[in-house]
């Protein structure tokens, strides 16, 4: 999709598309700590140590979701956060990267995962396509694992209420995504986009 093209970086708060912005979408993905992650990735893919070591703590459930994913993936990512606590979650919320202060990071049962590019200039990526090839292999694993998972970039349609599972969303995520920015458009209400974001339904 043409508006998904490119996104633009925005500061220590992470990106805009301003594309999809002008339609009224609100876009928030958090600044990336790939500066950090310089060197952790191994085209394969697998999980480096920084991205292990931010699974700790999360649910088991989710961790596993991920460990396949990783596998199964189009899209080499990185872990970003997992954990998170009141503290961090109050500033997210005062600077507009976060909706809620009752996060899903905080008792553990949220990732984001951030594109990866392993190339000659490793990487974070923020072009939003990449994340929905990110967002079919969490489907993958979702079913795998056999746990529901929902999409920081999909959290409703107009059929399914949030959390929408995304191990039931047949065909591509991309679709899932255009079908909650819709079901938002259709309503007049602004939708809120966080592509790395993944939580646990449970
Ligand atoms: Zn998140």
């Amino acid at each position: 999709m043409s508006h998904y093209r490119r996104a633009n970086r925005l500061g220590t708060q992470g990106w805009r598309d301003k594309e999809l912005e002008s339609k009224g979408v609100r876009v928030t993905i958090p600044k990336s700590p790939w500066e950090e992650d310089k060197g952790e990735k191994t085209m394969g893919f697998k999980l480096g140590k920084r991205s292990l070591e931010r699974l700790e703590g999360v649910d088991e459930r989710m961790v596993a979701v991920v460990k396949h994913a990783i596998v199964v993936t189009k899209q080499d990512f990185s872990v970003i956060c997992g954990l998170r606590t009141i503290e961090e979650q109050r500033k997210l919320v005062e600077s507009g990267a976060s909706q809620t202060i009752a996060s899903k990071h905080i008792p553990g049962l949220a990732v984001d995962l951030m594109a990866y590019d392993s190339g000659s200039t490793p990487a974070g990526r923020w072009e939003l396509n990449l994340y929905d090839e990110i967002a079919d292999a969490m489907a993958e694993g979702a079913r795998n694992v056999g746990v529901g998972v929902c999409w920081g970039a999909a959290w409703s349609t107009e059929e399914n209420s949030y959390p929408m599972d995304i191990r039931y969303w047949e065909g591509m995520m991309e679709k899932a995504m255009n079908a909650y920015v819709d079901k938002k458009r259709a309503m007049k209400k602004r939708a809120f986009i966080d592509g790395p974001h993944f939580e646990l339904i449970v």
